[in-house]
């Protein structure tokens, strides 16, 4: 035992002996107790960090959630009523399909290490395989991860859940990564951190993977200080999403309890309508058509005297674009000419049929 570790054992004991004497828990202990015990006993500051080591140190060997807060420093987790604590933010993430499970499985991790351990943004993004211990009892940094009574709301089941795909992930292994966020394989009353987790997490260099906009994973750095800002408050915004998993995720129809004659005579009644539709739209098109050929039979073309004096091939070309346009068309500028402007080989002007207008006040690009 190291000179450290008989200190902090020294610092435990003593925490112990003023519980039992004053008939508080040691352990489990309440924050409210350590605070009371922290005060009654006054010391430099790394002497009651000691203290709290020590208390945090037995709670983690005896596999329970350290009661310890930790000292108060900014962290990118802010208290705030308006938003999602950490297990409702973990409710409503999504867990399945990619790429918005992957993308939410990630997030969910990230929710874990900044709102439950109040890890800085770069505490959260050293975060490395070494920092994690997976055994019966989930640790990251030395901290128990709590087991909730909901698996959606369950901290170690985000953990674990990140974990099982982090690594086919990292390595880009598509087919694997869609068959792990498969819905129709899932159980979301089942706890993910009670199945055991394969291994290759541990190829993963980092944990907080960015991931592109299709979700495939781009390794090489973390998730960026910037991206964690942005993600947070976007996953703690209450959204009542409820996801469906399972053998028949598919949403139930008016289908789904008829026999198959039943069926048959469903679809043959939907076919009718939809011919009786199709024969609807066929009319009104057909009678739009009369509509505009009656229209175009209103319209007569208006001579201008500037066409006049222009050469034959623009008069003629002039003469054309005037037409008003045919039938199964409709014409945007139906009641006024395009007309080629002389000297210019790109430009046309457009006028009104009734007036004249200056043709440098009107040119527009074709
Ligand atoms: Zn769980």
């Amino acid at each position: 035992m190291t000179s450290r570790e008989m200190l902090l054992d020294a610092h435990w004991s003593r925490f112990e002996a003023w519980c039992s004497a004053w008939g508080r828990s040691a352990l489990p202990a309440s924050p409210e107790t350590i605070d009371e015990f922290l005060e009654l006993f006054p010391g430099s500051r790394s002497q009651q960090r000691l203290r709290r080591q020590a208390i945090a140190r037995a709670h983690a060997a005896a596999g329970e959630s350290s009661p310890v807060t930790p000292a108060a420093t900014p962290t990118v987790w802010h208290e705030d009523p308006k938003l999602a604590d950490v297990e409702r933010a973990l409710a409503e993430i999504p867990k399945y399909r990619h790429p918005v499970g992957l993308r939410g499985r990630r997030d969910a991790f990230l929710i874990v290490l900044t709102g439950y351990l109040r890890l800085s943004r770069s505490q959260a993004r050293s975060v490395s395989v070494d920092d994690i211990e997976l055994t019966s009892i989930l640790k990251i940094r030395g901290r128990v991860i709590p087991i909730g009574n909901k698996p959606v709301t369950c901290m170690a089941c985000a953990v674990t859940r990140w974990l099982r795909v982090v690594g086919n992930s990292y390595r880009g292994h598509r087919r694997e990564t869609y068959q792990l966020l498969d819905p129709t394989r899932a159980d979301l009353e089942d706890h993910d951190c009670h199945v055991e987790v394969e291994e290759d997490w541990r190829v993963a260099d980092q944990l907080l993977l960015p991931l592109d906009a299709h979700g495939w994973a781009r390794p090489g750095v973390p998730l960026s200080k910037g991206a964690i800002t942005r993600v947070l408050p976007a996953r703690r915004r209450a959204s009542g999403f409820v996801e469906m998993v399972g053998p028949r995720t598919r949403r139930a129809t008016r289908f789904n309890k008829l026999t198959v004659a039943e069926t048959y005579k469903a679809a043959g009644e939907l076919e009718e309508k939809v011919a009786a539709a199709a024969a609807r739209a066929a009319e009104a098109v057909a009678q739009a058509r009369r509509l505009g050929l009656d229209i175009d039979g209103l319209l007569v073309p208006v001579p201008d005297e500037e066409d006049d004096n222009e050469g034959p091939g623009d008069a003629s070309l002039a003469a054309g674009l005037a037409r008003p346009v045919g039938v199964n068309g409709c014409c945007p500028n139906r009641g006024s000419s395009l007309e080629r402007s002389p000297g210019s080989s790109s430009h046309f002007e457009l006028r009104p049929k009734t007036g004249r207008t200056s043709p440098t006040a009107s040119s527009v690009a074709v």
